[in-house]
């Protein structure tokens, strides 16, 4: 993807931080006015130098109050392996947050937030921005990942969880012959998503994860009887 110079912003690594053995947290500070953003969506990130130039978009993990912006990285391939090499003081080149993986604050009904991986970035930020403004939506939150190592921000999100009226956390563990409560083991399956979910036919539902995981949600939704209005997905390819 390449990206237009005119919209691009300038960022300085103020932090780094391993949440996993595969997941790097880089907290961003801007060079100039901060860029307001609505918890859900992503930057596309360039980094100079890199040869071909291209542009990766990573969704970001910290929610719109806190000071500084973060992108958490999961070591994939060569371009996620050259951003998870930056140092603290390196600059990084981003579009303008952008996307639609959010819910409207006007939106009446449950909200259900479902994370595959490390998919679990927008939510983590979604889930954050609602405990913030004290929304009073019933909140369910599931999040599966193969091993429990993989389980990045669950404390955190533990927290966002304590400090909503009406929220609830559900993990699963789907690759690891032992698991430990609270964390459930194997798939997450149609029954585990709705059957804590209050009124299921005024949700919204937004599931994040390989374009493998959003697909097979989606269709397990569907399937379990959910209108495609109701489903809201960001597939990370
Ligand atoms: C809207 C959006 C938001 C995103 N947010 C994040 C984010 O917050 N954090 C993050 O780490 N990545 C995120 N991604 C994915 C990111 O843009 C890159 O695709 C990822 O870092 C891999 O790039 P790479 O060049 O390192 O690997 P590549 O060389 O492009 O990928 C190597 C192979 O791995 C596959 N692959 C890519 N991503 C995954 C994955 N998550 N799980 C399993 N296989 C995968 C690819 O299909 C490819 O076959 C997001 C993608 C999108 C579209």
């Amino acid at each position: 993807m390449t990206m237009t110079e005119e919209k691009l912003l300038t960022w300085r690594i103020a932090q780094v931080v391993d949440e996993s053995p595969t997941v790097r947290s880089l907290y961003l500070r801007p060079q100039g006015a901060r860029p307001s953003f609505v918890a859900g969506q992503y930057l596309t990130v360039q980094i100079r130098g890199l040869d071909p130039v291209e542009g990766k978009s990573y969704s970001v993990a910290s929610a719109p109050h806190e000071e500084l912006v973060r992108i958490s990285v999961k070591a994939i391939g060569s371009f996620s392996h050259a951003l998870r090499s930056m140092h603290v003081g390196d600059e990084l080149i981003t579009t303008p947050p952008y996307g639609f993986f959010h819910p409207e604050p006007d939106d009446e009904g449950a909200l259900v937030c479902i994370a595959g991986g490390i998919g679990i970035t927008p939510i983590h930020s979604i889930v954050a921005d609602l405990a913030e403004r004290k929304d009073v939506r019933p909140l369910r939150v599931c999040y599966s990942v193969q091993t429990e190592q993989e389980l990045v921000f669950f404390d955190k999100l533990l927290e966002s969880v304590a400090r909503h009226p009406d929220a609830h956390l559900k993990t699963f563990i789907t690759r690891q012959d032992t698991v430990a409560a609270p964390h459930a083991q194997g798939r997450m399956r149609a029954d585990d998503v709705l059957g804590f979910v209050p009124e299921v036919a005024t949700a919204q539902f937004f599931v994040c994860g390989s374009s493998q995981f959003t697909r097979d949600l989606w269709q397990t939704l569907r399937t379990a009887g959910l209108r495609p209005e109701q489903i809201y997905t960001e597939g990370f390819f």
